[in-house]
C-alpha cells in the first residue's frame, strides 16, 4: 500500500506530521493508500515554497508563462489514460466517464494560457483634464486551492489554471477521499517544466489541513469547490482575516422537459442530466419537471431505463453507474431515502444498498415528492431522483426556483421563445438549453444563492485572481497650490 507524500517546492517532501488518513476505494472498500493529515509546519513549508517561487513566477512575461501553462496541457493530454485510471479507481467513477473527462481538463490549462498572453499587464484610460490614469493587473499572491471529491482533477483545473495564469502560486489541498492525481499532476507539471514551488500540493481532513489552510495569514486567497457547510464555514473563517473567497457550492438542480420533447430522447437525456457520477455532481438534475401531458409515459419509461443500468466495476468499460464514495455517504442516501417514503414520497425504482463489495446504491426514482420536504429541497448527491409534473412554463419555474440553491438547470424544447423565456425566469447561474452538464473554460462558472460566491472560469474568474493598482499621471505641469490661497474654486479629488 502506497504512502502518499506531500509534494512542496518540485518534490516529494517528508512531511512532520505522523498522522495519516486511510484512501480507500469506494468499488471494492479497500485501502489503497494513506495520506498525511498535513500538519501546521507542513503547511507553513508549502506556504514558503510557494512564496519564495512567487517572484519569479509572476515577474515571467505572460507569453512565457503561457508556453509553460500550454506544455502542462500537453502534460495532461499525453496521459489521459493513466490519469483516468487514477480518477476511477480513487472516486469509484465510470472509466468511460472518466476518460471523457479527462480530455477536457488539458482545455482549462490551455484557455487560461491564451487569457494571460490576452489580460496580462493593465489598460491606459484617458481621464478627464490634464491625467493620464491607468491600471495593472497584479497576483495576489499565494493562493489555497481546496478541491472536492468528485471531479478531482477537473476541478483542480478550473482554479489552479486561472490562479497559475495570472501569476500566483499555489498550494493544492485534494479532497481526503480522493488525493491520488493530485500528485500525479504535480510531476507531470514538473516535468513539463513548470517553476518549483509554483505548486504544492498538501494532503488531509478538511477539519485539520484544510483549516489550517485558510487561517493561514500568507495566503491571500481560497478557492473552494465543496458543500454548503464547508463554504460557509470558509467564508466566515476566510471573511474574517480579510482574504478572498471564491465558493462553488451544492446544487438542487431541475431539468425541465416540455412536452414537444421527444419521450425516448427525454428519458434519455435525463438519465445523463441525474445519473452521471452516480448522481454525485453539484449540477445533478435531481428534480425532473416534466409538463403534464408528457409525465405519465416519461414516468413509466425512465423507471425502467433506471432498473436496467449498469452498476458495477467502473473500470469495466460498459458500467454506466458506480458507488458512491463511502460507507458514510451511503448512510446517509439510505437515512434520506426512507425519510422520504415515510414522509409519503412513492419510491418507484431502486432504494437499497446492493449487497456486496464496495459502496454501491441502486439507482433510485421517486414520484408525488413533497418540494417542501427534505428529499425536495436538500442535496442528497447520490444516485437518486425525483419526478414531479408541471402545467405551463410559469409552474415550471416556481417549482425549480423553490430552493435555497441556485446552480445549474436545464430546459429541454425545441420552442426557442419558451426556452428563453424560461432561463429568463431561473434563478440560478447555468441554464443549459437542450444539454446538461457541458462547462467550457472561457464561459463563467457560479452558483447563485447557497450555491456560492465568486466566479471561476472565463475572464472573471481570472479577475478573481488579480489585484489592480491603479495610477493617476498629473502631466499639467503646473502648481496645484490648494493651501496658497482660498479664492480658487480648485478642484479636491
Ligand atoms: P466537502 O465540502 O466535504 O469538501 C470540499 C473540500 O473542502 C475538501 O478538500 C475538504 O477537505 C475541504 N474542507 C471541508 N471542510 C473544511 C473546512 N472547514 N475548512 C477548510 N477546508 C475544508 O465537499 P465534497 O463532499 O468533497 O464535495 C461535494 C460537494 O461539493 C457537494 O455539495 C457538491 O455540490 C459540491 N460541488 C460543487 C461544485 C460547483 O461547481 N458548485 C462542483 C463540484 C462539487
Amino acid at each position: 500500500m502506497e504512502t502518499l507524500p506531500l509534494w512542496i517546492n518540485g518534490k516529494p517532501y517528508t512531511p512532520q506530521s505522523a498522522e495519516y488518513v486511510d484512501v480507500v476505494n469506494p468499488a471494492t472498500g479497500e485501502l489503497i493508500a494513506r495520506q498525511v493529515d498535513a500538519n501546521e509546519s507542513d503547511i507553513s513549508a508549502a506556504v514558503s515554497a510557494a512564496q519564495r517561487a512567487l517572484d519569479s513566477w509572476a515577474s515571467k512575461l505572460p507569453g512565457e508563462r503561457a508556453r509553460i501553462l500550454f506544455a502542462c496541457a500537453s502534460a495532461l493530454r499525453d496521459n489521459i489514460e493513466d490519469l483516468a485510471r487514477i480518477e476511477s479507481v480513487n472516486t469509484g467513477r465510470p472509466i468511460r466517464e472518466m476518460r471523457a473527462q479527462m480530455r477536457r481538463v488539458p482545455e482549462f490549462f490551455e484557455y487560461y494560457a491564451g487569457v494571460a498572453l490576452t489580460l496580462a499587464g493593465g489598460d491606459s484610460l484617458v481621464v478627464p483634464g490634464t491625467f493620464q490614469g491607468g491600471y495593472q493587473r497584479i497576483p495576489l499572491g499565494v493562493v489555497g486551492l481546496l478541491a472536492p471529491f468528485n471531479h478531482p482533477l477537473m476541478i483542480t483545473a478550473k482554479k489552479l489554471s486561472a490562479a497559475l495564469s495570472a501569476g500566483n502560486t499555489a498550494i493544492l489541498k485534494p479532497s481526503e477521499y480522493t488525493p491520488l492525481s493530485a500528485f500525479r499532476l504535480a510531476e507531470l507539471f514538473q516535468q513539463a517544466g513548470l517553476p518549483s514551488g509554483a505548486l504544492n500540493v498538501v494532503t488531509g481532513q478538511g477539519s485539520t489541513t484544510g483549516k489550517l489552510l485558510v487561517g493561514h495569514r500568507a495566503i491571500r486567497k481560497i478557492d473552494v469547490t465543496g458543500s454548503e457547510a464547508t463554504g460557509r464555514a470558509i467564508a466566515q473563517q476566510a471573511g474574517y482575516n480579510l482574504k478572498r473567497v471564491t465558493c462553488e457550492l451544492g446544487g438542487k438542480g431541475a431539468a425541465i422537459f416540455f412536452d414537444d420533447c421527444n419521450l425516448d430522447d427525454a428519458v434519455s437525456n435525463a438519465l445523463y442530466a441525474v445519473f452521471i457520477g452516480s448522481g454525485q455532481t453539484c449540477i445533478q438534475a435531481a428534480r425532473l419537471l416534466v409538463q403534464r401531458s408528457l409525465y405519465p409515459a416519461f414516468v413509466n419509461q425512465f423507471a425502467n431505463r433506471v432498473r436496467a443500468l449498469r452498476v458495477g466495476d467502473p473500470m469495466n468499460p460498459t458500467t454506466q453507474l458506480g458507488p458512491v464514495i463511502s460507507e458514510r455517504q451511503r448512510q446517509r442516501i439510505l437515512g434520506m431515502i426512507s425519510e422520504a417514503v415515510q414522509s409519503g414520497a412513492r419510491l418507484i425504482a431502486g432504494g437499497k444498498s446492493i449487497q456486496g463489495q464496495g459502496f454501491f446504491l441502486e439507482p433510485t426514482v421517486f414520484v408525488d415528492v413533497d418540494p417542501g420536504s427534505r428529499l425536495g429541497q436538500e442535496e442528497v448527491f447520490g444516485p437518486v431522483v425525483s419526478i414531479m409534473p408541471f402545467d405551463d412554463w410559469t409552474d415550471a419555474v416556481k417549482i425549480a426556483n423553490d430552493t435555497r440553491y441556485g446552480l445549474g438547470m436545464s430546459v429541454w424544447t425545441s420552442d426557442l421563445k419558451r426556452a428563453l423565456q424560461t432561463r429568463d425566469a431561473l434563478d440560478c447561474g447555468i441554464v443549459w438549453v437542450n444539454d446538461h452538464h457541458r462547462t467550457e473554460p472561457s464561459l463563467p462558472w457560479n452558483g447563485f444563492k447557497a450555491s456560492g460566491l465568486g466566479t471561476e472560469c472565463g475572464i472573471d474568474g481570472y479577475l478573481s485572481y488579480t489585484l489592480t493598482q491603479t495610477t493617476i499621471l498629473n502631466y499639467s505641469g503646473e502648481r496645484f497650490g490648494w493651501f496658497d490661497s482660498t479664492d480658487q474654486p480648485l478642484r479636491l479629488n
